[in-house]
């Protein structure tokens, strides 16, 4: 397959999901050694999750397939190209490769706030009625965090 017939993966199931109502134009492919690992779409509205966009769910599902939450030498294709969140879960799971076909201010036209987000982002987060972050006591989290590290776990 090449990157168009893989791409049109997202896109199919993109188109079949928005159709049934489950969530948002946009659906995402993970391959791995040229073979197709998991083909998913946005299922926010199906599963009331905010977090269940294209990218996360092809994610969840090769790290289901393949036994593992590191998809190094996986590579993703995304029908939009992915919000903040999706780019952050992409990174946390070691690939090294997006391919893209829309980019954010295309959600954006349509109504969808990738892009908005990558401003609020950019611009220091300090619009507190888009988000207030407030930092409390930071001894608590240390000490899990020495607990975690004392105890050799994985960090990943
Ligand atoms: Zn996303």
């Amino acid at each position: 397959m090449n990157d168009i017939e893989i791409m049109q993966l997202g896109i199919k199931e993109a188109e079949k999901t928005m159709a049934e109502n489950m969530g948002g134009p946009f659906g995402a492919a993970i391959v791995k050694d040229g073979e197709v690992i998991a083909v998913s779409s946005n299922h926010v509205l199906a599963n009331n999750d905010p977090t269940a966009h294209a990218e996360v769910e092809a994610i969840r599902s090769a790290c289901r397939k393949l036994g593992t939450y590191d998809l190094s030498g996986c590579e993703i294709y995304a029908t939009g190209y992915p919000c903040p969140m999706c780019l952050s879960a992409i990174i946390w799971a070691n690939i090294k490769k997006v391919f893209v076909c829309g980019l954010p201010e295309d959600a954006e036209k349509i109504g969808f706030r990738d892009d908005f987000i990558y401003r609020y982002i950019q611009d220091r987060m300090q619009d507190k009625d888009t988000l207030e972050i407030v930092e409390l006591d930071r001894k608590p989290a240390q000490e899990l965090y020495e607990k975690y590290a004392a105890m050799n776990k994985i960090i990943y």
